[in-house]
């Protein structure tokens, strides 16, 4: 039987090199290939055209250069693209480009599905099937790229779609890796984003390992209202989580920590709710971001009134606090927060690839 071939995207770019070496390639290919894999976003080595030829077609013959193919594309009235990509075992990952003025976002997946069964979150009520490997993560930024349309750039990564990223440490943080690379993606460390519901004996390690922002899913200020929004808090409760995150050297005023904070109606949306959240943020640099519950058929839980949401927003604001409503993006495509189900749409709307 032949043997599988090796997987680029799965690589560091000095596993490349060493690869590169025990296979009699000079190892500064490595730099080479990511320049165009993902400097110039070329994934076919019959185009690299700077290798000699004997090598393009070495590289075509024992490497795959894409973990991820096509399956479905939605684009919102609103500019945003959900992608739906199928790995080789046929699980499905999606990842949304979100774009915002001169800012263009990717959220992308870590796992398909979710262990955490958030009763509010889509994802969730999935269940979970397994980890991506680093180049499905690497290969949602290569193939979303090029939904991209002319004069966009992409500017941001979120990990902040399927999946828990700290229950797949390993790959999320190789992944990160090659999205900071001078060589691969080249993104500012303060343009990539890990979101985590409190996996809280990962956190140091994740900050300790990759210059990323951290973001946490925190959506409640009270342990009995999270023990029921984040399953995981009975593990790690608020006292466990608050205390990690101010033990946190890399945390300060020019890198806080972003909280998500999910407002549902009569859940978490009273003006108490608000004082609360405000005394256990008290004086760890933070930033706010509050989230209108999207809806959907898997969650009893429902979005708060305008007024109810500006009323939240703005108790926060006037408690000192750097608060940003995340306006729903894609919500008639399912791609915004917590609507990641693998559902497609009528072919009206979406287009097969
Ligand atoms: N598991 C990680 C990464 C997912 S981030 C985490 O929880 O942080 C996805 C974000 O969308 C989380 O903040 C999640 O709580 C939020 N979310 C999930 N379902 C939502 C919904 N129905 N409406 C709004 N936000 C939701």
């Amino acid at each position: 039987m032949r043997e599988a071939r090796l997987q680029l995207q799965d690589h560091s770019i000095e596993s490349l090199r060493a690869r590169f070496a025990e296979q009699g390639i000079e190892p500064w290919r490595a730099e080479q290939v990511a320049g165009w894999l993902y400097g110039r976003g070329i994934g076919d080595p019959a185009q690299w055209s700077d290798l000699p030829a004997a090598l393009r077609e070495r590289f075509a013959a024992e490497w795959e250069w894409h973990a991820l193919d096509w399956d479905l594309v939605q684009r919102s009235a609103d500019g945003t693209v959900k992608g739906r990509l199928r790995a080789r075992d046929g699980a499905l990952v999606e990842s949304v480009l979100i774009p915002e003025g001169a800012r263009t976002t990717l959220c992308i997946s870590t796992q398909v599905g979710c262990p955490l069964a958030c009763s509010f979150c889509a994802t969730g009520a999935l269940g979970f099937t397994r980890n991506l490997t680093v180049a499905e993560i690497v290969d949602q930024v290569c193939r979303m790229r090029e939904q991209l349309v002319p004069g966009q750039r992409l500017t941001n990564v979120v990990y902040m779609g399927m999946g828990e990223p700290l229950l797949n440490l390993p790959a999320v943080l190789e992944s990160a890796r090659l999205l900071l690379h001078p060589k691969g993606f080249a993104l500012g460390p303060r343009k990539v984003t890990v979101s985590t519901a409190g996996v809280v004996p990962k956190i140091a390690t994740l900050l300790a390992s990759v210059p990323v922002n951290l973001a946490v899913s925190l959506h409640a200020a009270t342990d009995a209202v999270r023990d029921e929004l984040v399953p995981l808090n009975r593990r790690f409760p608020l006292a466990a989580l608050m205390g990690a995150l101010r033990s946190l050297e890399t945390v300060t005023a020019r890198r806080p920590v972003f909280f998500e904070y999910t407002l549902i109606q009569g859940v978490n949306d009273a003006p108490e709710d608000a004082r609360r959240l405000a005394r256990l943020l008290r004086g760890l640099p933070s930033k706010l971001n509050v989230i209108p519950m999207n809806a959907h058929e898997d969650s009893p839980h429902r979005p708060p009134s305008e007024a109810v949401l500006t009323r939240f927003a703005g108790d926060l604001v006037r408690l000192g606090f750097t608060v940003t409503v995340r306006r729903p993006r894609g919500a008639d495509i399912d791609a915004a927060c917590g609507q990641l189900a693998g559902r497609g749409a009528q072919p009206a709307v979406a287009s097969r690839v």
